[in-house]
């Protein structure tokens, strides 16, 4: 038996499983992370249960799918189980410490279980929007350019001449900051890391710590230092910020986006080596203090990013590809054999799974259940990963837009099958034959596959509304309903 074990859950935001240097990536994005790979269980297919943040994280924290609740509930019910409070009261010291992102905030119930809570939000929530540098302001340009896009439908080819015009005139008109730390929009991995050392010299074991780190996220300012460490030249301020604003222009097509993917992909991946310079300044601070020995250390991903592998960009909600269902998962559990394991796994059965690990009892609630004496052994496991959304959510904020469409994908090795239901659409993608996800597979191919597939999608559905807990949800909408009455009421009137 021995002392418990600690455990160490990292989560990185829009980290694409093909982009960490132990899945394969060409370029050194995590040599830390890669030296670890050697004494660490890396799942080859570990998928989301959900995409973007707020449909992937109930099924990290609290092995629930997200929607399950219904598509109203954001976040996690009031008093639901999760990994933090389960090890809470088995005694363990919990702290949380996330680089700003709203979506998995104490409004939303991410705090349970921690004795420490810092997320790094000040005041009121905003959504994750990538900025514009677009003039949208009220300076005489913005006033003018507002009003020629009203005519500029009629305009055809000349509108595309003065979209580019407007945009190069609105990149040099508009300011910028005089270095990449000034454009950057969360704390860097490091103030993360700072934080977590401190934290970690002040409690006892075990303990469980869980860090979400957002360098990766657009719009994408890694720290000098990270570009650097990957030979790249220096970029200024002016040259990411304008990288960016062309990155997220809406007025271009794929093909004319393409010009720029592969710089806006140095700097994405410049944020992921800062994750993984962190990594390594995080792990010695456990070996130092000779817990590192005693400690479960995880590291994913809650979602991927699209660079036009299929013409999208960033991670909204309205495909479910691979580049964003997929993330890394490396376990590290001390004393345990390390081998690959080949077969899919989803996040939904990660808690149970850390929890089995470290000899704890699993609530009944969690949907997922342990892999653990699969993945110690070796053996396969049921290995189906469902992953959902609601289609075109990207401002969870706003009530009404979480009440749009579900889109579910149903994972196996090889086969995958999307259901979209407004319209309804049903696709079948042969993952390893053929043209892969850039086309689905005739509708009369596969039959037995695409009938299995359909079959738990469907049971998927019908369990999700039977074993739906009423208490669980109404305590989820009451909170819900305070935090929208909060917000509508001025401080000032609140007496
Ligand atoms: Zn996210």
């Amino acid at each position: 038996m021995g002392e418990q074990k600690s455990i160490v859950l990292v989560t990185v935001d829009c980290l694409r499983a093909d982009h960490v240097g132990f899945m394969g990536y060409q370029y050194p994005t995590t040599p830390f992370l890669d030296s670890l790979a050697a004494e660490s269980f890396v799942f080859p297919a570990a998928i989301v249960a959900g995409a973007p943040t707020y449909y992937s994280f109930p099924a990290i924290m609290a092995s629930r799918y997200a929607l399950a609740l219904g598509r109203d509930v954001l976040g996690l019910a009031p008093d639901e189980p999760t990994l933090a409070s389960v090890l809470k009261q088995a005694g363990y010291a919990t702290a949380s410490f996330g680089a700003a992102n709203p979506y998995i905030s104490a409004q939303f119930g991410y705090d349970q279980g921690f004795d420490t809570f810092k997320d790094f939000i000040a005041g009121e929530l905003v959504p994750l929007a990538t900025e514009k540098v677009d003039g949208t302001g009220n300076d005489w340009a913005s006033r003018l350019n507002r009003r020629l896009q009203k005519a500029r439908p009629a305009w055809g080819t000349f509108g595309r001449v003065y979209d580019e015009l407007y945009f190069q005139y609105c990149q040099r008109v508009t300011p910028v900051a005089n270095s990449l730390e000034g454009l950057r929009r969360f704390p860097a991995a490091d103030v993360i890391v700072d934080q977590a050392c401190q934290w970690l010299d002040s409690v006892p074991s075990p303990f469980f710590l869980w860090l979400h780190l957002m360098d990766p996220h657009s719009p994408y300012y890694p720290t000098e230092k990270a570009l650097a460490l990957m030979g790249h030249d220096p970029v200024t301020p002016f040259r990411a910020r304008y990288l960016n604003s062309y990155w997220n222009r809406s007025d271009l097509g794929p093909r004319r986006l393409a010009r720029y993917r592969e710089q806006v992909t140095a700097l994405y991946d410049a944020g992921i080596r800062w994750v993984d310079e962190q990594m390594a300044r995080l792990i010695e601070t456990l070996r130092k203090s000779n817990r590192w020995d005693n400690c479960i250390f995880v590291f994913t991903a809650d979602h991927g990013e699209e660079f036009l592998d299929h013409g999208g960009r960033y991670h909204p909600p309205s495909q479910l590809r691979e580049e964003l269902i997929r993330v890394p998962l490396l376990l590290r559990v001390p004393g345990a054999r390390k081998e690959v394991v080949r077969s899919p796994f989803s996040l939904l059965h990660l808690a149970p799974t850390l929890l089995d690990a470290a000899q704890l009892q699993i609530p009944a609630s969690f949907q997922g259940r342990s892999c653990w004496p699969q993945v110690r052994q070796r053996a396969s496991y049921d290995s189906i990963a469902i992953s959902e959304c609601v289609a075109g959510c990207t401002n969870p904020l706003r009530q009404e837009t979480r009440l749009g469409p579900r889109i579910l994908s149903v994972r196996e090795s090889r086969y995958k099958l999307v259901l979209h239901f407004d319209p309804p659409s049903e696709h079948l993608y042969d993952l390893e034959g053929g043209p892969g996800e850039q086309a689905p597979l005739d509708p009369a191919a596969q039959k037995p596959a695409r009938r299995r597939l359909l079959e738990i999608a469907r049971e998927h559905l019908r369990q999700s509304l039977l074993s739906r807990n009423k208490r669980t949800r109404l305590r989820a909408r009451l909170r819900d309903l305070r935090l929208e009455w909060a917000r509508s009421v001025p401080p000032s009137s609140a007496i």
